[in-house]
């Protein structure tokens, strides 16, 4: 950079100038012409506005900055310190490394799709999955789409179209973002028969209602909420043989969906899709990427003469899974054949049965380069916290785990600034990382971290 670079001209340079700067051309090398140019006028015009004096260095150095905020990719990697162990908003279920490999396998190539390798002939893409699906549950037959709510959606559509769909007012749950039950419903073209009250309904509620209007009976998960107190549901079995008796399908929408038993993890038993089909469901759904730890998918099972009737529904089309979900979901499912090394093959089950003395460990390993990265700042210590399993699963159980507290060193005044900056600065780190801000402190839970030399590089200096 030459001196003259840094002198303060009035009026900004015109753009043809700017782009024959030696800088400038080599970012037209590497980035293309266009995208250069519009970030030099977008620059000068800002400049002209401001009427302030700049430099050429000053000027160099902003159009490099609108280039990069160009390319750089918007979707990234960052570390889940939440302590929200199935974040949403941070992706869910991370991946095993042999669904990684399924998907990089199909996707830099042909596959055989929806190709029968035996026949020559045309095959269906849910012939990857639906026996392994079938195994794992007990179903006679599977299919999948797109996520939870599309199966939900396409389930309704299939099998009730302009008929009546019975619910227990208990259940019309909305799950987070735009996914209300009753809403659902109505897109569907269903028409909603709600029995019972919120907290209490009865296996004679949903006798009474059943007439010929009726198309199935649907009983949702309550993932993220728990009704306490005075509370009664009809017995699922009870209203299973109901259905059954009535030639009604009865559809469960169990939400998370989890092919083990997570009382493995000293967490509350929930019912696995196995369980719901043998207590008389005739159709289930659940996602992909919650407890079972793949892809994002929407997976229905059960009767074949129903997943008959659903594939065949236009919108299944519409909501069909990519050769991506379809490989990594393949790979998941496969794991699940060997129960023994289940946890340790399974991120999301690895991390929920994550031994508290481990994340207390880890967090003891950590928190040196924690406090010397601070400094003064702040004060550093590690902490009993409770993780969460998140996206709806047993929304009120909690895991123990550890997190290193962040507090501000000096007077607590303004501290609520102080943890949003600290929250912001890390948040700022070449792999972003995400905690949370709780009882006065940034707190980082470990429970997710396992690329430990990963985060530790984000915070020690880089040489040269
Ligand atoms: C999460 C959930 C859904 C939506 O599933 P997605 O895979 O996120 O579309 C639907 N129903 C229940 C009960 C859920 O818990």
């Amino acid at each position: 950079m030459a001196d003259h670079d840094r002198d303060v001209h009035l009026r900004p340079p015109a753009v043809d100038r700017v782009l024959g700067w030696p800088a400038i051309s080599a970012l037209i090398e590497a980035h293309g012409r266009p995208l250069v140019l519009q970030a030099a006028r977008d620059e000068l015009a800002f400049l002209r506005e401001r009427a302030d004096g700049c430099t050429d260095e000053g000027i160099t150095h902003s159009i490099h900055a609108r280039v990069d905020a160009v390319v750089a990719p918007s979707l990234r990697k960052v570390f889940n310190l939440t302590g929200t162990v199935l974040h949403t908003n941070l992706g869910r279920a991370p991946l095993p490394p042999e669904a990684i490999e399924a998907m990089v396998q199909v996707a830099s190539g042909a596959s055989n799709l929806e190709y029968d390798l035996g026949t020559g002939k045309r095959g269906d893409r849910d012939d990857h999955v639906e026996a392994l699906l079938c195994r794992l549950t007990g179903a006679q037959a599977a299919t999948v789409v797109n996520n939870n709510a599309a199966a939900v959606l396409l389930t309704l559509n299939s099998l009730a179209l302009r008929r009546e769909v019975i619910v227990s007012r208990g259940e019309l749950i909305e799950i987070g973002g735009a996914f209300r039950l009753p809403d659902i419903m109505a897109r569907a073209g269903c028409k909603l028969h709600e029995v019972g009250t919120t907290n209490r309904t009865h296996l004679h509620d949903f006798e009474n209602a059943m007439g010929v209007k009726t198309a199935l009976v649907l009983k949702a998960h309550a993932s993220n909420y728990n009704i306490q107190g005075f509370t009664a549901e009809a017995d699922p079995r009870e209203l299973g043989a109901l259905c059954q008796e009535r030639g009604v399908p009865f559809v469960v929408d169990l939400g998370s969906g989890t092919l083990v038993d997570l009382a493995r993890f000293g967490l509350p038993h929930e019912p696995t899709p196995a369980q719901t089909i043998a207590s008389g469901a005739d159709l289930v759904t659940f996602s992909g990427d919650k407890l079972l730890g793949g892809p994002q998918a929407g997976i229905i099972v059960g009767r074949a003469s129903l997943v008959a009737v659903i594939k065949k529904n236009p919108m299944k089309r519409a909501m069909r899974c990519d050769k991506l979900t379809i490989a990594a979901l393949g790979a998941v499912l496969r794991l699940y054949a060997n129960p023994e090394r289940l946890i340790q093959h399974i991120p999301v089950l690895r991390l929920l049965a994550r031994p508290p003395t481990e994340i207390e460990a880890l967090a003891h390993r950590v928190l040196p380069l924690l406090s010397r990265y601070l400094g003064a700042r702040a004060q550093v210590d590690v902490v009993p916290v409770q993780s969460q399993i998140g996206s709806g699963s047993l929304p009120v159980d909690l895991l123990a785990s550890f997190a290193v507290r962040i507090k501000p060193a000096g007077p607590k005044k303004g501290s609520g600034s102080w943890l949003d900056q600290m929250a912001g600065e890390f948040r700022k780190l070449p792999v972003p990382v995400i905690g949370r801000i709780a009882d006065g402190a940034f707190l980082l839970d470990l429970r997710c971290l396992e690329d430990e030399a990963g985060f530790l590089a984000l915070l020690t200096p880089s040489q040269g």
